[in-house]
């Protein structure tokens, strides 16, 4: 168990409602649902989910922590806004499926090889280093995030989508070799560090 998960089990002593109004995004607007289950119905994933989102709602008020954190159910909501659309409260859904995601990959509780949280974390490596995404290299480490052998299967797979991606020039070997990036990098890593401050600062301020 990770420190910060034993921090906040003994912080919140069971009341896992609060826990997730204090650091979950937009996790406050939970406590306008009225389990009307209209999110659960409108969402396209919703009899795939093991838990749609008025469920996890549900979960969240009788405090069933560790189900709700270790679930990958918010890991697969592709942010469509049908459930914020038509939730007759006004409850941000899917920013607290996405806030919920987040908080369990902090605590270290996030499913093992869940496959969103994989690239996720793959993207946003991709991303910060140079302020661009190398289309390149995001390609080559999604297709062997799953290991060698399986890598050079997806790879084999895909490599017509390749090549007409390179001839479309959509996509550039040379990518291989640095890429392309933003004028300043390091400008960009601060802003980020400054943005998670902020943050931080708004949890703390929410907390008191
Ligand atoms: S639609 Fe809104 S009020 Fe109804 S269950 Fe979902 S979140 Fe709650
Ligand atoms: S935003 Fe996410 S939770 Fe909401 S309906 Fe779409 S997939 Fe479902």
């Amino acid at each position: 168990m990770s420190d910060l998960n034993q921090q906040m089990i003994d912080k919140y002593k069971g009341n896992f409602l609060a826990e997730v109004v204090d650091n979950v995004e937009e996790g406050e607007t939970m406590k306008m649902c009225m389990q009307c289950g209209v999110c659960s119905g409108s969402c396209p994933l919703g009899d795939a989910w093991e838990h749609p989102p008025q469920k996890l709602f549900m979960m969240i008020r009788a405090g069933k922590r560790e189900a709700v954190l270790s679930t990958d159910s918010m890991w697969n909501c592709t942010s469509c806004y049908n459930c914020i659309a038509r939730c007759p409260r006004g409850v941000q859904i899917t920013h607290i499926m996405h806030g919920l995601a987040h908080y369990s990959k902090k605590l270290g509780l996030a499913p093992k090889g869940q496959q969103t949280e994989k690239f996720s974390q793959l993207f946003w490596d991709n991303l910060v280093k140079k302020g661009r995404v190398n289309e390149l290299k995001l390609g080559l480490s999604l297709y062997f995030m799953n290991g060698f052998g399986n890598g050079v299967k997806v790879a084999m797979k895909n490599q017509k989508l390749g090549m007409a991606m390179m001839k479309a020039k959509r996509m550039s070997p040379m990518e291989m070799f640095g890429g392309h990036g933003i004028k300043d990098p390091s400008g960009l890593q601060k802003m980020l560090k400054k943005a998670q401050e902020l943050e931080d600062a708004r949890i703390r301020g929410k907390e008191a």
